[in-house]
C-alpha cells in the first residue's frame, strides 16, 4: 500500500452539478480505487495560462492504494470521463468538468511517456500546492529535495500578493457531506 496525493480541479458544471458537487462526487469515485485517508478544503483559484474563463474550484485527496502508477492513473482518466471531461488537442489550459492529477505517488519517481511522478508542474502551481500543504506539508517531494511545505514557502515568496491571493479557501457544505449526497 502506498499513498497517491490526488490534486482535483474543475470549472464547469457536470451531471452531478456545480464543480464543488462534481469534486465531492469524484471523492466517493474515488474510493473505488483505494481508501481515501483525507481531504484537503475546498479553494477557489484563479484559471492560469488561460484567464478568459470561470474561477476553479480544487482541493487535494490522500488515497492509500495497492495499485500501480499507470492503474492509478488509468482510473482517474476513467473518472474524468465518467464527469464528462473534454480534451480538446489543441486547448491545454481551457474549462473542464474535472482534471484529477496525480501530485505524488509515495517518493516514487515516475517518468514514462504516460505519467511523470511528482507532477512536474506541481513546484510552480499555488492552486495545487496549497491543498496539497494542507493534508501533507511534512510529505517529501523527490527530485525537488524539499517538503510540500518548503516548495509552497519557495513558491510564496516569489510571486506577488495578487498571485497568491488568487487562492482562497471557501466553506461548502456538499464538500463538507461528500459520502452523504449519494451521487
Ligand atoms: P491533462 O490535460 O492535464 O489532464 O493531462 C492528462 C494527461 O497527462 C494524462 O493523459 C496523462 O497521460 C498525462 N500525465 C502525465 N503525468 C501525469 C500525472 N502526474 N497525473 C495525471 N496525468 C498525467
Amino acid at each position: 500500500m502506498r499513498t497517491a496525493y490526488i490534486g482535483m480541479g474543475g470549472n464547469l458544471a457536470s451531471w452531478a452539478g456545480a464543480p464543488e458537487a462534481t469534486l465531492a462526487a469524484a471523492t466517493l469515485r474515488l474510493e473505488s480505487l483505494g481508501r481515501v485517508a483525507s481531504r484537503s478544503s475546498l479553494y477557489s483559484t484563479a484559471p492560469v495560462g488561460f484567464a478568459a474563463q470561470p474561477r476553479f474550484m480544487n482541493a487535494a485527496v490522500a488515497l492509500e492504494t495497492g495499485l500501480e502508477p499507470q492503474e492509478l492513473l488509468d482510473g482517474l482518466l476513467a473518472i474524468e470521463q465518467e464527469f464528462g471531461r473534454e480534451r480538446p488537442a489543441d486547448f491545454a489550459n481551457g474549462p473542464r468538468t474535472l482534471d484529477l492529477d496525480i501530485l505524488l505517488f509515495g517518493e516514487l519517481e515516475i517518468s514514462s511517456p504516460e505519467l511523470v511522478v511528482p507532477h512536474p508542474r506541481l513546484a510552480e502551481r499555488a492552486f495545487a500546492l496549497t491543498p496539497l500543504n494542507e493534508i501533507a506539508p511534512q510529505a517529501f517531494v523527490p527530485g525537488q529535495g524539499q517538503t510540500v511545505a518548503e516548495l509552497l514557502d519557495r513558491l510564496l515568496e516569489n510571486t506577488s500578493r495578487g498571485e497568491s491571493a488568487a487562492v482562497v479557501r471557501i466553506e461548502s457544505s456538499v464538500w463538507d457531506n461528500w459520502k452523504e449526497r449519494g451521487f
